[in-house]
């Protein structure tokens, strides 16, 4: 395997499916089904997930809500997704634990660093739920910060579309895909990979970040395996 260790980000409206808000069961158990593949090639699989499906402080905040209690509620909706991307694993035969960054002990352990890593040497998933933790933050910039903390190999950003274009492909027909990218490149073309902690964090530490196409299958197997799917942004 190309990659030993990887933080997989996963957005929480991935989770939606077809939905308009909340999460597809279906979409949840084909998701476990591709991070199953790459368990059992001995990968060792972290995940972060989102709660734009849920919650998001903007949002909240938009609506006259106190932005930080909006942040509360919206890190709140990522241990919800936590769990429930738990319990799909759970379905599939594969081991879990939720890390939370909050506190809520009844429902998941603490995050602590080193037992994140034992569980992952383990074979265990480890699912990071809350975020960072902190308001103002969201949960890219979350998955940056796991990932240089457990020493991830790379960070795997699965989105909706299959890599990183010249212009949004949802927009513009004549987009282009890069097949690989540096950090300073992204930059200069102004382009929108990760938000800007998160991609300064990753720059900084030197961790690699893959956008690729999650809801194709075996997209996830082939990233781990070396070949060049999605878009690999690199030094
Ligand atoms: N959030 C936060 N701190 C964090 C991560 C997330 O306050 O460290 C809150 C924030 O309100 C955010 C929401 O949780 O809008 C959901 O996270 P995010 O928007 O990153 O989810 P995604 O877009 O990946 O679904």
């Amino acid at each position: 395997m190309q990659y030993k260790r990887i933080l997989l980000k996963l957005s929480g409206e991935a989770l939606m499916g077809d939905r308009q808000y909340g999460i597809d069961p279906k979409r949840l158990s084909e998701y476990a089904q591709e991070i199953k593949q790459a368990v059992d090639k001995g990968v060792q699989v972290a995940i972060v997930i989102g709660g734009g499906n849920i919650f998001r402080g903007v949002a909240g905040a938009s609506a006259g809500m106190d932005r930080v209690q909006g942040d509360h509620m919206g890190m709140l909706a990522t241990v919800i997704n936590a769990l429930a991307l738990q319990s799909a694993l759970d379905n599939a035969g594969v081991q879990t634990r939720v890390q939370s960054a909050i506190k809520i002990n009844e429902v998941a352990e603490p995050f602590i660093r080193r037992r994140a890593l034992r569980h992952l040497e383990k074979g265990r998933v480890v699912i990071f739920g809350g975020g960072t933790g902190n308001p103002y933050f969201t949960t890219d910039s979350a998955a940056a910060l796991r990932a240089i903390e457990i020493e991830a190999d790379v960070i795997l950003k699965g989105t909706r579309v299959d890599g990183i274009y010249t212009s949004d492909p949802e927009k513009n027909k004549d987009a282009t895909k890069f097949d690989a990218i540096s950090f300073e490149d992204v930059l200069k073309k102004g382009l929108k990979v990760m938000d800007t902690t998160a991609f300064t964090l990753s720059q900084e530490n030197e961790l690699p970040i893959i956008v690729f196409d999650m809801n194709k299958k075996g997209n996830l197997l082939k990233i781990v395996s070396g070949e060049n799917v999605g878009t690999k942004v690199n030094l």
